[in-house]
């Protein structure tokens, strides 16, 4: 079998230049000409996984099916390569050290001075080449978090460093870089690029391409500048323009001729069969939709957007599969009262409750509940979402005043959602939720059993609390069914209201496992939903 190939992608200049749509786009290009290809990042930080942080700090925690705790860009990944990701596609420094400080204290190290070179550098080789290891991938593109001359990113350049020089031919690096643009002189500036590219060098590390981000475009002079003076050639040259969508990247790198730059480099095999079909058809439909719906997005975390990223991402490959513009009304769920929600969420063709922990903001989103359910507009709750449906459902249905999840009030006489039997003995916080892949059974004849069209399902979880089946025929008698439950254990994934229109509650992530190639059903059906509803309103 011929040796896996390595890409390694840093970046320059500053951070949040996208280096995970980079990657991921590239991957599309190499895979669309029938090369198996995964990504992994690498992330300099000392938590052991996103899992604990706070979207405010780093956006969504995309959960994988092996139950990863993990960096958003994973999302892109597998949106993009339409393959699951797992555990060993998103290392951090936490994890790298973890592991190296239970090995010293097992006494692996036989006596030695445990220290970065070689230790920590040699254990974040081990874990670059785990996937290559696997036998599954021809191509791993490993993308380094931060911006080269971060003194928190230094082992992991080091430790590319190394794998470059005992790869050799089967590996290359990606710089990815900013070409800024000063407005008062109308020039395109290369001097940034040139000094990231030297700080690289000092590193013992010679990029062979350089991707460079610019608003305007790069030119012939300014290519060949770079080139010059950064070692590369330059056809190794690319510009990433900012585009309208991130889904047009791979297009962008196409044109440029990005993937043969690569192949060649790697001597790899190019021939003709590159295969865009279905992709440029997501395009076309995302850039010329025929209809549009306004979908209000309820959460406590709005002003970031990035935190909802997985579930805005299901709208654009959900719209683009109805050829539909999903607009997105971002609402704060603490800005919501009885007094403003008819007002505030007017217009909306649909409503969904997003996933969340904790009080803040929870009373607004069971307003928000209330409204979809008593006007009819197609729903859809998430995780905390289908919790807050199910609370709702008991308080304004069922007429059970303080009902409540013990989450939110340990003391309610209703505990309609209570903590999970495994979960009660649970002191850590860290990786320790319901995580990742779990079986649900789908109850036939019902809008779940339509949504999916099979009885067997699988989606991805991240919650401690679940619905109390102690109240579950009350509920079902009353007119709110489960739908889905898990086979194993018998616990409700699903809820819905069958004499509404489009209401369901789903206990899962439907949102991570959506992508362009397989747009998520539910989404998929809750946009056509919204656009009936929407129809229905003009009639
Ligand atoms: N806080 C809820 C729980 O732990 C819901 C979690 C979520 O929405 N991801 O069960």
């Amino acid at each position: 079998m011929p040796s896996t190939k390595y890409i390694f992608v840093t970046g320059g200049v500053t951070s949040s230049l996208g280096k995970g749509i980079i990657s991921a786009s590239l991957a599309t290009l190499l895979q669309s000409r029938g090369y198996s290809v995964t990504i992994q990042k690498l992330d300099p930080y000392i938590n052991i996984d996103p899992g604990t942080l706070n979207p405010y700090e780093h956006g969504e925690c995309f959960v994988t099916d092996d139950g990863a705790e993990t960096d958003l860009d994973l999302g892109h990944y597998e949106r993009f390569l339409n393959r699951p990701t797992s555990q060993a596609n998103n290392v951090t420094t936490g994890r790298v050290y973890q592991t190296v400080i239970n090995k010293e204290r097992r006494g692996d190290y036989l006596g030695k001075t445990v220290q970065v070179i070689p230790h920590i550098t040699d254990e974040i080789k081990r874990r670059i080449q785990l996937l290559g290891n696997t036998g599954e991938f021809e191509i791993i593109i490993t993308e380094i978090g931060g911006t080269v001359g971060d003194i928190e990113a230094l082992p992991y350049i080091e430790a590319v460093r190394q794998l470059r020089w005992e790869l050799g031919e089967d590996s290359l690096v990606v710089h990815l870089t900013l070409v800024p643009y000063l407005a008062a002189t109308g020039e395109l500036k290369t001097k940034p690029t040139q000094h990231s590219v030297q700080k690289l060098q000092e590193s013992g590390i010679q990029p062979d391409i350089l991707v460079c981000r610019t608003e305007h475009d790069l030119g012939e002079d300014i290519r060949r500048k770079l080139a010059q003076f950064c070692n590369v050639k330059k056809e190794a040259v690319v510009q990433s323009i900012d585009a309208e969508t991130i889904y047009a990247v791979p297009i962008l790198m196409r044109n440029q001729h990005l993937d043969e730059v690569v192949l060649k480099r790697l001597n790899l095999p190019i021939d003709d069969n590159l295969d865009l079909v279905n992709w440029k058809d997501f395009l076309y439909k995302l850039r010329y939709p025929k209809l549009e719906v306004e979908i209000g997005l309820i959460g406590k975390y709005v002003e970031l957007h990035d935190s909802y990223k997985s579930i805005v991402e299901s709208f654009i490959h959900a719209g683009a599969s109805n050829e539909c513009r999903v607009k997105i009304r971002w609402i704060h769920s603490e800005n919501l009262s009885l007094d403003n929600i008819a007002k505030t969420l007017d217009g909306l063709d649909g409503i969904l409750v997003a996933p969340g922990f904790g009080e803040r903001g929870f009373d607004g989103k069971i307003e928000a509940i209330r409204h979809a359910r008593e006007s009819k507009i197609p729903f859809l709750g998430i995780c905390l979402g289908m919790q807050a449906a199910v609370i709702e459902f008991g308080r304004n249905v069922l007429g059970w005043e303080d009902a409540n999840s013990t989450e939110m009030n340990r003391e309610t006489s209703y505990p309609v959602i209570d903590i999970m039997e495994e979960q009660k003995n649970v002191t850590d916080k860290g990786g320790t939720m319901r995580l990742g892949a779990c079986a649900c059974d789908l109850k036939e004849g019902s809008k779940a059993f339509a949504v999916y069209r099979r009885k067997g399902i699988s989606e991805r979880h991240r919650h401690r609390f679940e619905f109390n089946n102690k109240y579950l025929a009350e509920y079902e008698a009353k007119g709110m069914i489960a739908t889905g439950i898990n086979p194993d254990m018998s616990l409700v994934e699903i809820v819905e209201v069958p004499e509404h229109p489009w209401f369901m509650g789903v206990q899962f992530h439907p949102e991570y496992k959506s992508t362009v190639a397989n747009p998520h059903p539910l989404f998929v059906k809750f946009v056509e939903a919204a656009i009936k509803y929407s129809e229905s309103l003009k009639a």
